[in-house]
């Protein structure tokens, strides 16, 4: 376990190589198309400029999918200085010519690296999804992702989401809002939130994440298992405060997220507030 605290904005890096899936809500797919502009080489030179200024923050790789080329991926995890919590966002695919113990050793080289794999699970499955066995396999802190896309109003999703809770009882589940609904006056509220409203109802209360300027959390138990529900904006930069840094695939800089990101130069990484 790496005992220091974060320092500085988080930087995301979208993954150079193509995502096999086809996730019908996709906003980064359309990236994905033409990838005759990614240049790891590029990012990993954005990588190093970031780590010399802000050597203790939190890096996030995504995509795409980041297990999409896992000799890219290692290789990536390999250039990432030990001064950063490293998170990764996956969908956690298997492919016919591979297993789940090979899939799972090749991550577990990387177990004090890796502090925790986010691995999207929703109600529908919308990519092929390995056996839940590999979970039992993984050395390091993962955690089942669940975008709630569909209304918690219906009845039907109160029993799709004990589902999903029930299937996978024993691990930490992050339940998260769909962000295109959300927006600045919505993202804090929970009494008209339905979704929390249902959270609440078939979880435990126990606390509430710290709110940063763009998403808030909160923490839940089910049957001993830990229960977030997490509501982010799907833009990080409010009022010239920067709170995600993005390193896009072809390697250059931007201040937010996907079509709200611009690209920073360095006096901006010297002047511009962070969160
Ligand atoms: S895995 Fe991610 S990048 Fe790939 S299609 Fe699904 S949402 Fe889009």
């Amino acid at each position: 376990m790496k005992d220091f605290p974060k320092i500085g904005p988080t930087v995301t890096m979208f993954v150079p190589y193509d995502c096999k899936n086809a996730c019908p809500f996709c906003v980064n797919k359309k990236e994905y198309r033409d990838t005759s502009s990614f240049d790891l080489q590029r990012c990993y030179r954005s990588l190093d400029l970031l780590d010399r200024v802000f050597p203790h923050n939190d890096v996030v790789l995504t995509g795409g999918e980041p297990l999409a080329d896992l000799d890219a991926l290692q290789d990536i995890l390999d250039h990432i200085s030990d001064g950063h919590h490293v998170y990764i966002n996956t969908t956690l695919p298997v492919d016919e010519n591979q297993t789940i113990e090979e899939v799972a050793a090749i991550l577990n080289k990387y177990k004090d690296k890796i502090d925790c794999m986010n691995v999207s699970r929703h109600l529908d499955h919308y990519v092929k999804e390995c056996s839940d066995e590999i979970f039992d396999l993984l050395e390091f802190p993962h955690r089942i992702n669940c975008v709630v896309f569909e209304s918690a109003s219906k009845p039907e999703t109160r029993d799709r989401l004990i589902a999903v809770l029930d299937r996978f009882k024993g691990h930490e589940v992050q339940l998260r809002a769909n962000y295109s609904y959300l927006t600045l006056d919505n993202v804090f509220d929970t009494e008209n939130d339905h979704l929390y409203q249902l959270i609440s109802d078939i979880c435990e209360y126990k606390y509430d994440l710290e709110k940063e300027r763009f998403r808030t959390g909160f923490v839940f138990e089910r049957e001993g298992s830990k229960i977030t529900y997490h509501k982010t904006l799907p833009f990080a930069k409010i009022d010239g405060v920067v709170g995600d840094i993005i390193i896009r695939q072809t390697g250059r800089i931007y201040d937010d997220w996907n079509e709200y990101g611009h690209e920073l130069n360095t006096n901006d990484l010297v002047d511009l507030q962070y969160k």
